[in-house]
């Protein structure tokens, strides 16, 4: 059982990592043989808590090391006592961070000859040799080289004795929906590694998938694999499950602050978009979009109270949001209301709010306290 929180304000986000560690294993097991796992921790471990999660996660033999998007998100992890491998997944301008990236130890990724020069003039000065990963550009158009590129940077790269190339990896744009076009770019990168193999150059880690990717894709396992949702037990495609099972890992909690009764015809919250049909009861619970519980859920989400379901009633405001639980028996003050978890999906709210389940996670404001449990299984 988890440990029930002291919090003035009832509020607060129950998570558990020995799920979480077995999403690794069941993710671990579906992998082609030799191939590790480098988390996605990016944005707090998408809302969940990057610390928290490396720290569980290194337990695990199949991780390798971790992905975040900045050298602030790694800072935090070296500054908490996580020495493994973590790569940058972003890459920025300027490229004064890549100073810094030496000094914390942490591989950047390089997407172009500029960035090379950079990071080499760092790597000399701190008379280091500089690691990095290779990012290529098969289709997604965000960031990368172009694969047409990739003879002039290799040459390049020759000429930089103090650097090291250590990976080369790409990222799908639509491994979740569409298979001709993951198929294209599984293409694409197979000949960059091709390419980078007939350089000479020899133990470089080739990644590519992303949940959707090591899920639908076996050929794209390569060297490493880079989940972010599976780990969370969200599902990156309607039926990932019978891909991967993963377990669901988080609940957002809150209690009912109170009942108020509010007769036929009154309105309620701000701007008045819902009026009473009947005399009702509507709980006021202390959470808001201030918590990052998303406004579009007004007058459209639903919570649970116990195993009953309560719907938005009214705008959702920035500390509160009422429900109306009348008709539900013996609900009182006081209620364990569930926001997001165990009755009310990820997916279904962010359905509910036109977005991923992605963002509806990542939006769980700092304020709401994360409390784990399964740390030791
Ligand atoms: C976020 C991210 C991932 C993880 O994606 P999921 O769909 O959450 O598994 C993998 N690789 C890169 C480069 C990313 O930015």
């Amino acid at each position: 059982m988890i440990k029930q929180p002291t919090l003035y304000r009832p509020n607060w986000v129950e998570i558990n990592l020995g799920n979480a560690r077995q999403n690794i294993r069941s993710i671990a097991k579906h992998l082609s043989p030799g191939a590790k796992i480098m988390p996605v921790i990016k944005d707090n471990a998408y809302g969940h808590g990057s610390v928290e999660f490396a720290k569980a996660l290194l337990k695990e033999k199949s991780v390798w090391g971790f992905g975040v998007a900045s050298l602030e998100e790694a800072v935090t992890l070296r500054d908490n006592g996580i020495n493994s491998p973590v790569l940058l997944l972003g890459a920025f301008y300027p490229f004064d961070y890549l100073k810094d990236a030496l000094k914390y130890k942490v591989t950047p990724t390089i997407t172009s000859v500029k960035a090379l020069r950079h990071y080499s003039k760092f790597a000399n000065k701190a008379g280091r040799t500089g690691r990095f990963h290779l990012k290529v550009d098969t289709g997604m158009g965000r960031i990368g080289l172009r694969p047409g590129e990739l003879d002039g940077f290799i040459e390049k790269l020759r000429a930089h004795k103090n650097l090291v190339m250590e990976g080369v990896f790409t990222h799908f744009s639509s491994a979740d929906s569409s298979g001709d076009h993951t198929k294209f770019q599984i293409r694409e990168f197979g000949k960059v590694i091709e390419d980078i193999k007939k350089a000479g150059l020899n133990s470089v880690l080739f990644h590519a998938a992303n949940s959707a990717g090591i899920m639908k894709f076996h050929e794209a396992h390569f060297s490493l694999v880079r989940p972010g949702l599976a780990i969370y037990g969200l599902l990156p495609f309607a039926d990932s499950q019978k891909y991967v099972a993963t377990k669901p890992i988080l609940s957002w909690k809150t209690r009912i602050a109170d009942i108020r009764y509010i007769p036929k015809g009154m309105p309620v919250s701000y701007s008045r978009t819902f009026i009473t049909k009947r005399d009702s009861l509507i709980a006021v619970l202390p959470a808001g979009y201030g918590d990052g519980y998303n406004r579009l859920l007004s007058n459209r989400g639903y919570v649970k109270v116990g195993n009953k379901t309560a719907p938005v009633a009214g705008r959702v405001t920035m500390d509160l949001t009422m429900v109306d639980v009348t008709g539900l028996r013996n609900v009182k003050v006081g209620d364990e209301v569930t926001l997001l978890g165990s009755g009310v999906s990820a997916e279904d709210i962010a359905g509910l709010c036109s977005t991923i389940s992605y963002e509806i996670t990542c939006n769980i404001n700092s304020r709401v306290p994360r409390i784990y449990s399964g740390e030791t299984c």
